[in-house]
């Protein structure tokens, strides 16, 4: 049988709703030879993850970090990351806090607009050990009743270009791939087709991103195909993953509905160094 590996998945320790042992659980039931766990600004789901993995299944450390580019926000992958570094650590608990600043100032905007009034605690205490996101205070107003969906708690009030948005990056492009780097991994370009035009890919190769996240569930066949067309041009690592939030976001888990060949992964611990 072919070897694949999955390598965009989220537990706990973000905005999933699976422990890292569930992922593992669920990636060897699926028969995959690799995962990657990338959390949002967390590397915290690592070491559960590679124990419960044992030799049967490869765990890859991996991060999702957020960067600002032109009006956007986009999200860089870091791959073999040194997880342990503590300088790397640090920057991550950075992060987090700066997140719930972020979250607190579009909890006022909530407020001010007369949505709802929430406190960060209450946000908090969704995001349990997870690094807190959007995702998290959604659930709020979805307990609270202000929306009933997930979905229309982003649609309406904090999407990307909905009014109570605050943007939560504080890199760039360069100073992400950078982090990532010195950090001992590779930077991949995670889920460009919802947010980066096609015209900014030299730029984003420029800023040194390495990869580009071809495959993924919200990409079709056809905008994948065009992808590794521009991965082939530019020299670019292709790689693909679920991004999987457990039963959060999507009906059921979408672990494994996304699959690169073994391969990719070889050709990715090469890239990182
Ligand atoms: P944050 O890290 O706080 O910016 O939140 C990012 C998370 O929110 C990611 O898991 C996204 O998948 C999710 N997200 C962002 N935009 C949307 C959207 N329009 N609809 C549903 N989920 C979204
Ligand atoms: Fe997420
Ligand atoms: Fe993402
Ligand atoms: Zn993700």
């Amino acid at each position: 049988m072919e070897r694949r590996a999955d390598l965009h998945l989220h537990t706990f320790h973000s905005d999933g709703t699976f422990a890292p042992e569930e992922v593992v659980r669920r990636a060897k039931t699926l028969g995959l030879s690799a995962i990657s766990i990338t959390d949002h600004d967390t590397v915290a789901g690592v070491s559960a993850a590679k124990a419960a993995a044992g030799q049967e299944l490869e765990v890859i450390p991996g991060a999702e970090l957020t960067a600002a580019f032109k009006d956007r926000e986009l999200h860089i992958l870091g791959y073999f990351l040194r997880w342990e570094d503590p300088a790397f650590v640090n920057f991550l608990s950075e992060m987090q806090r700066y997140r719930l600043g972020r979250i607190q100032a579009m909890i006022d905007r909530l407020s001010e607009k007369g949505v709802a009034t929430v406190t960060l605690d209450e946000v908090r205490s969704v995001a349990g050990v997870g690094t807190v996101g959007r995702p998290h205070l959604a659930q709020v107003l979805v307990s609270r009743g202000v929306v009933s969906s997930l979905q229309q708690a982003f649609d309406r009030y904090l999407g990307d270009k909905a009014p109570c948005f605050v943007k939560g990056a504080t890199l760039t492009v360069p100073k992400a791939v950078q982090i990532i780097q010195a950090a001992g991994g590779a930077a991949v370009l995670a889920h460009p087709y919802r947010i980066v035009e096609d015209s900014w890919i030299p730029e984003l190769v420029a800023a040194g991103i390495q990869g580009i996240e071809a495959h993924h569930s919200e990409q079709s066949a056809p905008v994948a195909k065009r992808y590794e067309q521009m991965a082939k041009q530019h020299r670019l690592l292709v790689t693909g993953g679920s991004d999987c939030h457990g039963f959060r976001k999507s009906k059921g888990p979408l672990i494994g509905s996304v699959t690169v060949p073994y391969a990719i992964v070889e050709r990715l611990k090469a890239a990182a160094r």
